[in-house]
């Protein structure tokens, strides 16, 4: 098996180190290269500083075999990508004939006057292959530098994008060398700490590990990627992966809770109805997000105050006063009143203190009261999340819910 190819990806412009424009493209080119078994090895910001970006590419050109490079192809003089990788290449600019017939003919077509500046853009380091822009009139090159290959692409996202695919991505396939192929496969858990998983499959994430482990987490969702170099270790790990997590996976291809619940209700025809207070809606915006839903999903409602939940959903005016509307039974006669008016047979109610004010001792921020209601047969839990914001807290509880809705309808 070859040694992984490693690449530099370097963002240019000085709105990016201005901090007025987030980098975008080294993440997405970053992704584009993992399909190309190209590992990247760092992501550089850089203003548009010529000497700066001259160095870099020397270094890169002694040290990986991929160097992308986008933005500061523009026509103006703060755009020095040019000058910066020829000079670190030792090569000459030349001016390209057919390039620069190109751009006349782009601005023709569209009306636009032709201003000297823009041959700027025709400028090409000797020995560099272009790589057209069907999108603007900044055209990318690719050279070779040292031990790496050096392409320049543009910076606006949908031009270095189609270009990417369209012009570099076909090149890169031809000129990287064989490489071994890098196998993946993924896993959305819900409802286990990122702590627990650790200690679960700790050697599997360990450095150099074949097949790696790498996770992350977010409102409660893991996702966990397999990479391998070999299909055969991938698999046996995915088949160990699904007996040791296989309660928490709700999902091998998406991360999206309210697809899955959607999904397994769309399945088996089971119409399903939302009762929310703290959430605001939030479980059913999840859920209508999926396309189709309209099968199974029919009513949600909003039940924030009091008075909302008697009217709306027939819970019990002394129901309220005894046990607080952040309480188990309030939850569970908001799924029964939910499926009563609804006639849906799941229904799932939530109801909690998102804060930031609001909390008690015996009810403080983030307690959350849900229950779910299948053929009539009710069951609710309460959870405590952690306080890190209403905003977080809101969406713990929307993704539980759907959660505990999804077990449900899985029987388990
Ligand atoms: P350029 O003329 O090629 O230097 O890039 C012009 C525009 O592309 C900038 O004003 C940004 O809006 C966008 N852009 C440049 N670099 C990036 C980047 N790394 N990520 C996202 N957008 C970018
Ligand atoms: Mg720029």
């Amino acid at each position: 098996v070859s040694a992984p190819l490693r690449a530099w990806i370097v963002a240019s412009g000085d709105e990016l180190v201005q901090g007025r424009n987030v980098d975008t493209n080294s993440a997405w080119l970053a992704r584009a290269l993992l399909e190309l078994g190209v590992e990247t090895e760092r992501f550089l910001v850089l203003g548009d500083d010529e000497p700066a970006l001259c160095a870099l590419a020397q270094e890169a050109s002694r040290s990986v075999e991929l160097l992308l490079v986008t933005g500061g192809l523009g026509p103006t003089l703060d755009d020095v990508t040019r000058h910066a990788l020829a000079a670190a290449a030792g090569v000459e600019l030349d001016e390209d004939a057919a390039a620069l017939e190109d751009l006349r003919a782009w601005f023709a077509a569209r009306g636009r006057p032709f201003s000297e500046s823009n041959a700027r853009q025709a400028l090409f380091p000797r020995g560099a292959e272009r790589l057209s822009n069907a999108l603007g009139t900044a055209p990318g090159f690719l050279l070779r530098s040292g031990r790496a290959l050096v392409a320049a692409l543009p910076g606006p996202p949908r031009e270095m994008e189609r270009m990417f695919q369209d012009e570099l991505r076909p090149r890169l396939e031809r000129a990287l060398p064989p490489r071994a192929p890098r196998c993946v496969a993924r896993f959305f858990l819900f409802g286990l700490p990122e702590s627990s998983f650790a200690d679960r499959c700790g050697e599997w994430m360990a450095r150099g590990a074949d097949p790696l482990l790498g996770v992350t987490a977010h409102a409660g969702v893991l996702t966990a990627q397999l990479a391998s170099s070999s299909q055969a270790l991938l698999d046996a790990r995915v088949t160990q992966f699904r007996e040791r997590f296989g309660e928490w996976i709700f999902s091998e291809t998406s991360g999206d809770l309210g697809r899955a619940l959607g999904e397994a209700c769309l399945e088996r025809g089971i119409t399903l109805a939302t009762a929310e207070s703290c959430t605001g809606g939030l479980v059913a915006e999840r859920l209508t997000r999926l396309p189709g839903i309209s099968a199974v999903f029919g009513w949600g409602c909003v039940s924030y105050a009091n008075a909302a939940k008697q009217d709306l959903l027939g819970v019990e005016a002394a129901l309220l006063e005894s046990h607080g509307a952040v309480s188990l039974p309030v939850a569970e006669a908001m799924a029964r009143g939910a499926s009563l008016r609804s006639g849906a047979r799941l229904s799932i109610a939530v109801t909690g203190v998102a804060g930031p004010g609001g909390g008690s001792e015996t009810k403080p921020v983030g307690l959350v009261c849900f229950a779910t209601s299948l053929d009539g047969v009710l069951q609710s839990t309460e959870r405590r999340f952690a306080v890190r914001g209403r905003d977080l807290i809101r969406e713990f509880a929307a993704l539980t819910a759907l959660d505990l809705a999804r077990r449900r309808v899985l029987g388990r």
